[in-house]
Parts: structure tokens; sequence; C-alpha cells
């Protein structure tokens, strides 16, 4: 009997599919790497399912790599020519709910904005939004990729929100990590472990999160600044004054440029800081003073959106303008993490070696945590330049890390930045490799992912 018979024995046909239209959704995520065909693509309903998926798997040799929204951005849910793709998507349940204590435990293939949708009418919310993808990404797929956004400069990042979990190892054994404590002492931190683990040490089944109260009060504001440095410094200060703020996000100009091509919008084509404060009326005012004077000191006045306009709605389009302004070219991107201090040093750094190679650089990012994107728009035909371009992108990667920073704040290794995975983590990465075979010993789990074996 074949591998794909067996499956039919206790999965239903809809669970099912080899069409190619399915095996090419499945083949991809939303980084620009090439699409890889699976063999297959199965959708778990239930823990159970997962268990005996994974126990076939290892009977056939076959590896597995499980996607929530697929919007991953560095390859990390691209499988492997014999893979299957378990498909989480249809695991949406909420399976207990505790708005006392704010805790929800849910399916992981539940998408982040429904969630907030659904826990909003009690006051409660799952804050660490990732920007543009909330309607994409799954919350197993964010734990996976500990995913943070706009609003993890005040409460954190996803691991900071995980409170238990359920997960298959690879070899098919359900675990159940941590517990509902809010604080423990208790042993060897495994939540954290697969928190960022990408699918290569368990499948996550079920997730308790720990869950925020509504602001009572929100305030948002934007600034203008006369270059980049500048926005930047700006930024870095607000930190060291402790200026409590819900989110900081900075765009230079060409994003504002890219934003006003795309959408119309008639911003200042001037590098701008979009700011939301939260607490009640009267701390959002005085938060906001102070910003408003640290960025008079550096120049920065504020910014009228045009009236209807919420800044994160403006914020929301930033990738897409980007990459409309040259259809057709092919964007590469890092998502770098640094101390907050080397701000303005970094922003400085990507502009000048873009400019010494004439490559198109926009920067942008969630900076109030130390997050920057760099996004560079090459045309991949050229063969020089994509080259070029590659090498810069290394080169920022490394600036990055050399300044005590991390090749990644947000999406992860996948296999994008995997040549690069020594360089940050050195003799530790064998102490990874280890860990993996305790979790994964017949390695079918991601194969490939974050470092090889
Ligand atoms: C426009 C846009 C904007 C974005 N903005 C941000 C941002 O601001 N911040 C940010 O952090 N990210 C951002 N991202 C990246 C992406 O949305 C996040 O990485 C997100 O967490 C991925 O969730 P997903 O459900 O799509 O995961 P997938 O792409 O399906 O999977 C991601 C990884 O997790 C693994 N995985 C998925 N589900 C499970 C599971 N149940 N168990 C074990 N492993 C699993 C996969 O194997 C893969 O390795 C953005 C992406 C886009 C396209």
């Amino acid at each position: 009997m074949s591998f794909l018979d067996k499956l039919t024995e206790f999965l239903s046909p809809d669970q099912i599919s080899t069409h190619p239209d399915q095996l090419r959704v499945a083949s991809i995520d939303e980084s620009t790497l090439p699409p890889v065909t699976p063999v297959a693509v199965v959708w778990a309903l239930s823990t159970d399912d997962i268990s005996k998926v994974v126990k076939l798997c290892i009977e056939h040799k076959v590896p597995i790599t499980s996607r929530g929204g697929g919007s991953a951005l560095e390859g990390s849910t691209i499988p492997t020519e014999q893979s299957i793709v378990l498909d989480l998507s249809r695991m949406t349940k909420i399976l207990n709910y505790w708005p006392e204590d704010l805790q929800v435990c849910i399916q992981p293939g539940l998408i982040y904005d429904d969630l907030n949708k659904k826990l909003k009418s009690d006051g409660l919310f799952f804050p660490p939004s990732p920007g543009g993808s909330g309607n994409l990404a799954s919350i197993g797929g964010m734990v996976s990729t500990n995913a943070s956004g706009i609003f993890s400069v005040k409460y954190g990042g996803t691991k900071d929100y995980v409170l238990e979990l359920e997960v298959v190892t690879g070899t098919g054994e359900i675990l159940k990590l941590g517990s509902r404590a809010i604080k423990r002492s208790s042993g060897y931190n495994l939540v954290d472990l697969i928190a960022g683990s990408e699918g290569t040490l368990g499948i996550i089944s079920a997730i308790t999160l720990k869950l925020a109260g509504l602001p009572e009060h929100k305030l948002q504001a934007a600034f203008k600044f006369t270059d980049e440095i500048s926005a930047a410094k700006a930024v870095s200060e607000m930190c060291r004054y402790g200026v409590d703020l819900a989110a900081v996000e900075f765009l230079d100009s060409k994003v504002m440029a890219a934003l006003n091509q795309l959408k119309n919008y008639g911003l200042e084509e001037v590098p701008s800081l979009f700011l939301e404060f939260h607490g009640t009326q009267s701390s959002n005012q005085s938060n906001f003073e102070t910003a408003e004077a640290i960025c008079q000191e550096q120049k920065g006045v504020k910014l009228e959106l045009p009236s209807s306009q919420s800044p994160w709605e403006v914020r929301h389009f930033v990738t897409e303008a980007i990459k409309h302004l040259k259809p057709g070219f092919t964007i590469i991107r890092n998502d770098v993490a640094f101390p907050i201090s080397c701000l303005p040093e970094m922003v400085q750094f990507c502009h000048s070696q873009a400019d010494k190679i004439g490559i198109l650089m926009h920067t942008f990012g969630h900076v109030g945590m130390g997050l920057l994107h760099a996004l560079m728009l090459v045309d991949k035909t050229n063969q020089s330049q994509w080259h070029k371009a590659r090498e810069l992108n290394d080169l920022i990667i490394k600036k990055a890390v050399e300044l005590g920073g991390s090749i990644s704040g947000e999406h992860g290794i996948g296999l994008a930045h995997k040549h690069l995975f020594t360089l940050e983590h050195g003799g530790s990465v064998d102490l990874m490799r280890k860990i993996k075979k305790q979790f994964d010993p017949h390695n079918i789990l991601n194969p490939g992912k974050i470092f090889d074996l």
C-alpha cells in the first residue's frame, strides 16, 4: 500500500490533495525564493490527525513542512520535493476562553485578525500585530517565527504571550509544554524553545495565549524630519527618555514617495515617524508632548496626514507600494535587529552603501525595538546588479550582528539567511543540532531550514 493510500485510512478524501493547483499554493510562501512542489498537501483537523500523519511519515521517510497562512518571508514554509505540506489552516477553533484570566486556548490555524475580532467585545486583544500580514498570519505560524509588529515596542513579541503549547514532536508524541501560570520558575523553558523554531522541532497543535486589555484611550501622531538620521536619532532619544510608546514606525522619504505613487495619498515625501500612545487621555497627552519636544530637538515637526487616514492604514501598503514602483523587479529584504542606539548608524549605513552601488534602497520598520527593514528593488535578469544587491544584503546583516544585533528580529531564518546563521550563533549551532535530534530524531520536520544538520 502506498503512502498516500495509507493516509486515506484515517483521513477523509478532502483532507488530502495532489491536485496541481493545491501543490502550487503549497510550493511557495511570501518570499521571493523559487517554488518547490511537494508530494501532497494534507489538511489536519485535530491533534490526533497530526500525530498519525507524523507516525506514517516516519515509516515512509517522508518529510513534513507545516503551513499556517503561508505568509513567511524567508522561505521557511517552502517544502522539499520529497515532503508533504501539512496545512493547519482548517484548525481554527477557540478551544477554551478565560476572559477573567485574560487567556485563550486556540488551535494553530486561527488567523491573527480573526482572533482579535472575537476578543474585541470583551475589551481584550492579542497585541503583537504582524503589521501588513495580520489578515494572513496564523497564530501557529506567528509562534513558530516569534512574530512581532507595530505594537511590540510596548507589548512585546509573540513569545511573550505564549503560556502553554501542545506540540507533536518528530516521533509523533504529543507533549504539553508550559502551564497557564503567568510566571514560572519551574524547569527548562521549552515553550520559548519552540517559539521561533520554524516548524523544525514540533508541530504546534494548540496554543494558550495571555491577552492584554484594550487601552482606554489611543493617540496617534506623525512627525516629519529633514533627513533619515534625525528621525532615527529622535527614536533612540524617545526610548532613552522612557516615552511610553505603543508604536513608533519609521518610513524613509523613498517609502513615502512610493506610497504616494501607489495610493495617491498626497503625503509629504520626507522621512517620517508614525506614533501611537496607549493609556489614559492625560498620560497619552503627556507622552505625546515629551515625544514632540524630542522630535523638535532633531528639527522634526508635526506631519498632518490627510484627514481620513490612520497612520496604520498608510503603513499597511508599504511593501506593496515599493513592489509597485518597478513591476517585474524582485525584492531583496532583511529584518535586522540591533540595540536601539545603533539605529542612526544602521540607517546611514544602508543608504550610503546602496548609493555607492546604485541600488534602489527603502528603509522602514518597527524601529522602537531596533528593528529595521532595508528593501532593495532589483532586476533579477541583470546578473551584476542582482549579485551586488545580494552582497549588500549580507553586508547589512553582518553590520547588525557586529553591532551586537541579530540576523532576524521578525521573519526568522528559513532558507534565505541560513548561510549567515553561524555568524551570529557560532559554536551554539552544534548544541542546536543536538536539540533538534532530541525532538526530531528522523529529521522529518521541515528539514533544511535554519541550519543544516
Ligand atoms: C505583507 C507582509 C507583512 C509582514 N509583516 C510582518 C511583521 O510586521 N512582523 C512579522 O513578524 N512578520 C511579518 N510578516 C511575515 C509573516 O506574516 C510572519 O512570519 C507570520 O508569523 C507567519 O505566519 P503564517 O501563519 O503565515 O506562517 P507560515 O508561513 O505558514 O509558516 C511560517 C513558519 O512556521 C511554521 N509553522 C506554521 N504553522 C506551524 C505550526 N502549527 N506548527 C509548527 N510550525 C508551524 C512553518 O513551517 C514555517 O516554518 C509579514 C509578511 C507579509 C507578507
